[in-house]
C-alpha cells in the first residue's frame, strides 16, 4: 500500500466490504502510533459494531493488534513449564481469578495473568487487588517476571508495552458505545493473551443478566469467535458459558472480594457457586495445557492444591512479591479497608428469591462509589454488598437481601433501596440452572 487513507478503509467498512491484511496492520499501527485520531478510530469502530468482521479478517486484526506492542517469550525468560491462563467477559461478583491463578500455579503452571479495570456494572480484577495496601498492579517487568517465577502466578495490568493499539481503541470504544460487538472483543481479549506468550487458554463467557451480553445466544457467538480465532493463531483455547443471572459469589466491591476470596484459600470455605466454576475452569485448562490427563485427575489436583494450602501460598507469595503485606492471609481484616457504614438490605416480603436484576446490584456498587463513574475517576475500595443471598433462597420478612458497606448513611440509605429493587420475591420456588451451562472446545 504506498499512501494509506485511514477514511478509504472506514469508507470500506462502513460500506460491508472485507479489510485487507495491509490495512488492518495499518489501522492497528496507527492506532498505537495516532496516525488514526479519535475521530477515526470511533468511525472505525462504529462500522465494525454495524458491518462486523468475518472470522479471517478478525484474526488478522488480532494479530495486528498484537504486534502493535511486546509479545512475551517465557522460555528465554527461563520459565520451564506450561504457561497458562483463563479470561473472562466480566460479571458481578466474580472472584475467580483471586484463587484460579494461584490454584493453576500451584499445580505446577505459570499464569501471568493480564487483566482489567471495571467496566460499566462489571468488576474488575485489578481494581479488587488495589484494595491490598501496597500491590503493585503495574510493576516494573522484572518485578513482575521475578515474581512469576516465585509464585507461579502474576496478576497485573497491561504494561505500556503490551497491544498499546487496543489500549487506545478500548478507551475510545469504551465511551462511543461500541464495547458489546463480538469482533471487537475477540481481537481485544486475545491480542493481549497472544502477546502474554500463553501457551493455552480458557474462556469464561457469561450469559444472563449481570453480563455484558446477556442473551444465550450471543455469549454462544461470542465464546465461538474468541475460540475460533484463537485456533487460527495457534493458541489452544476453550471457552465454557456460565451464569450471570445472580452475582457469582456472596460479595460484590473490591476489599469485598478480596476478602472472600482470601478466606477461602485460606480454608475458611468457599461459595459452592464460585468453587465450580473455579474448578470447571481449572479442569479445562489443566487438561489443554496438558498438566493433567483428563478433568478428573485435573478436579483432584485443583481440589488437593486448595484444601492443602498450596494455593494459599502461591497468592500470599504473588501479593508478597508485588509489594503487599506478607501474612495478608493470616489477618486480612486487617489489612484490607472496611467501610465505615455497614447494614442489611432487608426483605419487606416473604417468599422464594426467584429473580436477581444482577446487573442493578452491579449498578448498586458503582453508585457506592466501588465503580468508576466516568473513565479516569477514582473508587472507593471498601464499599459494595456482601452475604448477597441466592437465586432460589426462601426468605422470611424482615431477613437480609444482602449486606450494604457504604461511605456515609445517605449513600447506604440508597443502595439499599436498589437492592431491594433488584430481587422479585414470589410464594413458589423458582427453577435454578446450573452454573456452568455449556462447553465449547476448539475443534482438533
Ligand atoms: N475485555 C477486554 O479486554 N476487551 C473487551 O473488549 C471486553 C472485555
Amino acid at each position: 500500500m504506498t499512501t494509506w487513507l485511514p477514511q478509504e478503509s472506514i469508507r470500506r467498512k462502513r460500506d460491508g466490504g472485507r479489510l485487507s491484511e495491509e490495512e488492518l496492520r495499518a489501522i492497528a499501527r496507527g492506532l498505537a502510533d495516532g496516525e488514526l485520531d479519535d475521530a477515526q478510530a470511533a468511525a472505525f469502530a462504529m462500522a465494525v459494531y454495524f458491518r462486523g468482521m468475518q472470522a479471517g479478517e478478525c484474526a488478522t486484526f488480532t494479530w495486528a493488534m498484537r504486534d502493535t506492542g511486546e509479545v512475551f517469550d517465557w522460555r528465554r525468560e527461563g520459565l520451564r513449564g506450561p504457561v497458562l491462563d483463563k479470561h473472562s467477559t466480566g460479571g458481578v461478583g466474580d472472584a475467580v481469578s483471586l484463587l484460579l491463578g494461584p490454584m493453576l500455579a500451584a499445580c505446577g503452571a505459570f499464569v501471568p495473568m493480564i487483566s482489567g479495570r471495571g467496566l460499566g456494572h462489571t468488576g474488575g480484577t485489578l481494581d479488587k487487588l488495589e484494595s491490598i495496601p501496597g500491590y503493585e498492579v503495574r510493576p516494573e517487568r522484572a518485578r513482575m517476571i521475578r515474581t512469576l517465577r516465585e509464585a507461579g502466578v502474576v496478576i497485573v495490568g497491561a504494561g505500556e508495552r503490551l497491544a498499546p493499539a487496543d489500549r487506545r481503541l478500548y478507551a475510545i470504544r469504551d465511551v462511543t458505545a461500541t464495547v458489546d460487538c463480538v469482533p471487537l472483543v475477540t481481537a481485544s481479549i486475545l491480542s493481549k493473551k497472544l502477546a502474554a506468550g500463553l501457551e493455552a487458554l480458557v474462556l469464561d463467557v457469561k450469559t444472563g443478566n449481570g453480563a455484558v451480553f446477556p442473551g444465550l445466544e450471543d455469549a454462544r457467538a461470542l465464546a465461538a469467535s474468541l475460540v475460533g480465532v484463537a485456533r487460527q493463531a495457534g493458541l489452544v483455547t476453550s471457552a465454557l458459558v456460565t451464569d450471570m443471572s445472580q452475582p457469582l459469589a456472596r460479595s460484590a466491591g473490591n476489599a469485598l472480594e478480596v476478602l472472600e476470596a482470601a478466606r477461602a484459600l485460606a480454608g475458611a470455605g468457599c461459595d459452592r457457586r464460585l468453587l465450580e466454576v473455579t474448578l470447571a475452569l481449572g479442569e479445562t485448562v489443566l487438561v489443554l495445557g496438558g498438566v493433567a490427563g483428563n478433568r478428573a485427575e485435573a478436579n483432584v489436583a485443583l481440589e488437593r492444591a486448595l484444601s492443602s494450602g498450596a494455593a494459599a501460598e502461591r497468592f500470599a507469595r504473588m501479593v508478597a512479591g508485588l509489594g503487599g503485606p506478607a501474612d495478608l492471609l493470616d489477618h486480612p481484616e486487617r489489612h484490607l479497608p472496611a467501610a465505615p457504614v455497614v447494614i442489611e438490605a432487608t426483605t419487606p416480603e416473604e417468599g422464594f428469591l426467584a429473580g436477581i436484576d444482577t446487573r442493578a446490584l452491579g449498578l448498586a456498587v458503582v453508585a457506592l462509589g466501588g465503580g468508576r463513574k466516568n473513565p479516569g475517576a477514582g473508587i472507593d475500595p471498601r464499599v459494595g454488598l456482601d452475604l448477597i443471598a441466592a437465586l432460589g433462597a426462601r426468605v422470611t420478612r424482615g431477613e437480609p437481601l444482602a449486606r450494604v458497606h457504604a461511605a456515609d448513611d445517605g449513600a447506604a440509605r440508597a443502595a439499599v433501596e436498589a437492592v431491594r429493587r433488584a430481587f422479585r420475591i414470589e410464594p413458589a420456588a423458582p427453577e435454578v440452572g446450573p452454573v456452568v451451562i455449556e462447553r465449547m472446545d476448539a475443534p482438533p
